[in-house]
C-alpha cells in the first residue's frame, strides 16, 4: 500500500489542494490578509490585526463547523451507507501502524475515528483519489507527532448478512434465494458450508 504520510508530502509540494484540510495558521491567515484589505482595520497595524484574529473565538468555531459539515455532505454524496476502513501509520515514537473499521455518516465523528482525537489541537490534509475510489490519503501533525502521521481512508461496504464493516480486500458476493448479497468473509463461508 502507498505510504500516505509520504503521498501527502508529494501532493503538498506539488499544490494539489487537499479536500478536506484543518490548519489553524492557514485559516488565521486568510483572515489577516482580509482583515488587512478591509476598511474596517485600516488604521490597525498588522500586529493589532493578528491579535484581532487570534482572539476571535467564532472564527475557529465557524471553520470547524464548514469542516465538519463539508465530510458530512461528501459521506452522503460517496458512502450514504458510512462504512469505512482506516489505515494509520507512523504513530507515536514506536513508528506503529494500526487498523480499525468503523460506521458513520457524521463528519465529526468521521474526524473523532479516523485521527483519534477529541480536541481540534492539530493539523490534518486529506486529498481525495480521482480515479473514483474515493480513497482519502493524508497526513495528521500534532504535539506528540509533530513530523506527522499516515492516514489512508477506504470507503467500505457492509457486510448483507451481520453487519460488520468488510476490509476493503474482503467482500465476497453471494447468491442466495435468487438475489445476490454483499458478505464478509466469514458469512460467506457460512452461506457456502450451509449450501
Ligand atoms: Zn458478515
Amino acid at each position: 500500500m502507498t505510504d500516505a504520510l509520504l503521498l501527502s508530502r508529494v501532493k503538498e509540494r506539488q499544490q494539489a489542494p487537499p479536500l478536506f484540510e484543518w490548519d489553524e495558521y492557514q485559516i488565521a491567515r486568510s483572515e489577516f490578509e482580509y482583515r488587512r484589505e478591509a476598511d474596517d482595520y485600516a488604521d490597525e497595524t498588522d500586529d493589532e490585526i493578528w491579535e484581532s484574529v487570534y482572539d476571535d473565538q467564532f472564527l475557529f468555531e465557524d471553520a470547524w463547523d464548514w469542516l465538519v459539515e463539508s465530510i458530512t455532505e461528501w459521506i452522503e454524496r460517496i458512502n450514504p451507507k458510512g462504512g469505512w476502513y482506516v489505515e494509520a501509520t507512523g504513530l507515536g515514537w514506536q513508528n506503529r501502524d494500526e487498523f480499525a473499521a468503523f460506521e458513520t455518516t457524521d463528519g465529526a465523528e468521521f474526524v473523532r475515528r479516523v485521527f483519534g482525537f477529541d480536541t481540534n489541537q492539530f493539523t490534518l490534509r486529506l486529498w481525495g483519489d480521482q480515479d473514483g475510489t474515493h480513497i482519502l490519503r493524508g497526513s495528521v501533525a500534532h504535539h506528540d507527532s509533530p513530523t506527522g502521521e499516515g492516514r489512508t481512508v477506504f470507503p467500505s461496504p457492509i457486510c448483507d448478512q451481520c453487519g460488520d464493516v468488510i476490509f476493503p480486500d474482503g467482500p465476497v458476493e453471494v447468491e442466495a434465494y435468487g438475489c445476490k448479497y454483499l458478505c464478509c468473509a466469514y458469512c460467506a463461508e457460512d452461506a457456502t458450508n450451509s449450501d
